[in-house]
């Protein structure tokens, strides 16, 4: 099974590979070629993309900072990676409209649903940078908003590990990575694949989530292809 409608949610971080903060040109580079190779085989392709690369409004918050304040600057940082994506997909043959929620309209389009379908069903990429447009809410929450309103098959939750495990793999040697698990395990045991507004508005939409490696070369044509990688996240089954 090939699906023919996914959103691809893009942490800020996956964009500055080992900088440590902003973006690395040659990652995101990379990650467009792979996502430039989906598009081609006829994927419709949507993106929503984080800013924890440049600013998150909890952190500025906890710092002393207005957390609605400090929320629309992590917004308005979703839209410098939106960009820097756009600019690297367009270099590897993808035609991709940036869509942003909070209006920019000279580096952006405003966020239009019926529009973003269209563009998706010519073939283009489109990004939503700046979240939901709202603060208080993640990049996470607006992929599985976004997912929902244009009726995507699938979110591919790309990230630096292979999958979700039982416990941290990094603190316990024989921590075990499920390969399917349901909705109500992640949020009962706060597994954190995506916060718990994103998990629950996934659950009412019955939206799959897929969580995979980023970093492995082919993960994301091979996630599209229906083959089982990293961790499915849906309604019933569970299996490590
Ligand atoms: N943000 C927000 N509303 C949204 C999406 C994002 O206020 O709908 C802000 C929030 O401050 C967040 C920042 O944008 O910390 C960057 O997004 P996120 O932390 O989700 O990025 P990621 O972890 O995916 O890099």
């Amino acid at each position: 099974m090939t699906y023919k409608r996914v959103l691809l949610k893009l942490s800020g971080e996956a964009l500055m590979g080992d900088l440590g903060y902003g973006i690395d040109p040659k990652v995101v580079a990379d990650i467009a070629q792979e996502i430039a190779e989906v598009v081609s085989i006829g994927t419709q392709v949507a993106i929503v993309v984080g800013g924890g690369n440049i600013f998150r409004g909890v952190k500025a918050a906890s710092a002393g900072m207005d957390r609605a304040t400090a929320d629309y600057v992590g917004m308005i940082a979703t839209v410098m990676n939106a960009i820097t994506l756009q600019d690297a997909l367009e270099q590897a043959g993808i035609p991709t409209r940036v869509q942003t929620a909070i209006a920019m309209q000279e580096v952006a389009e405003p966020y239009i649903r019926r529009r973003a379908i269209r563009h998706l069903e010519k073939g283009r990429a489109v990004i939503f940078g700046a979240g939901s447009g709202n603060p208080f809410f993640t990049t996470d929450t607006t992929a599985a908003l976004r997912a929902a309103e244009i009726e995507a098959q699938v979110i591919f939750k790309a990230t630096k590990v292979d999958g979700v495990y039982d416990s941290d793999p990094k603190l316990n040697p024989e921590a075990k990575r499920y390969t399917s698990l349901t909705y109500d395990r992640v949020l009962t045991q706060d597994l954190r694949v995506m916060d718990g507004t994103a998990i629950a508005l996934c659950r009412e939409n019955n939206i799959p989530i897929v969580v995979f490696d980023l970093f492995v070369r082919g993960n994301i044509i091979r996630s599209v292809k229906g083959e089982a990688i990293g961790t499915l996240v849906g309604g019933s089954c569970e299996t490590k």
